[in-house]
């Protein structure tokens, strides 16, 4: 199967927001849906990759042995389900640094493309925040928003970058991915087979 990327924020997407950092692993919450839900998303040929600003560490908040124990526990609870999360993306730098990884910027979304050698154009990025959108557009991907962290409503009406589709959770947002895909395949099937 031709595999494609799909691109998640990690707080507010796949976990409980905590502010301002998750600073300790008993503050982790993973969301009930996340494991079974991105489980349908691999099934369904997308490789998974967690795009996530953590300026928590250069701020001494986050310990980086704190954000790898957190990488490990959403890692231990996909598992279960049969496969991993391909790479998780993290820009621990500080704000004021402008790191190219650092959302709004796409820099993480081309790393992974660089490093898995694929082209994200037209992927999926599942965000709960402006940056998300904004990252997600600087890499000419399609930006899904939803509801589930730091964004509770209509405030993302007022940014300047706005999402394709809003939903309240990953759950809904998977399947406008999953729709999306199915249809795709189907005009692929149709082209082919009107090419003969
Ligand atoms: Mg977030």
């Amino acid at each position: 199967m031709n595999r494609k990327p799909l691109f998640l924020d990690r707080d507010g997407v796949l976990n409980k927001d905590v502010a301002p950092y998750v600073t300790r692993l008993d503050q982790l919450e993973i969301f009930p849906w996340t494991g079974p839900t991105l489980r349908r998303l691999y099934e369904a040929g997308f490789d998974l990759y967690v795009i996530s600003n953590q300026q928590g560490v250069a701020l001494g908040l986050t310990s980086p042995e704190v954000l790898n124990n957190v990488t490990e526990a959403i890692q231990a609870t996909v598992r279960p389900h049969g496969f991993e999360i391909k790479k998780f993306f993290y820009c621990t730098a500080h704000d004021g640094e402008e790191h190219p990884w650092r959302k709004p910027n796409p820099g993480m979304i081309l790393a992974a493309a660089e490093e898995f050698g694929f082209d994200p154009t037209g992927a999926f990025m599942i965000g709960d925040w402006w940056k998300d959108m904004a990252a997600a557009r600087g890499a000419k991907c399609r930006p899904l928003l939803v509801l589930s962290g730091v964004c509770k409503g209509e405030e993302y009406r007022a940014w300047d970058v706005q999402p394709e589709a809003v939903f309240p959770t990953l759950v809904e947002a998977a399947e406008y991915v999953l729709k999306d895909e199915g249809g795709r395949m189907k005009d692929e099937r149709r082209r082919m087979s009107a090419e003969g």
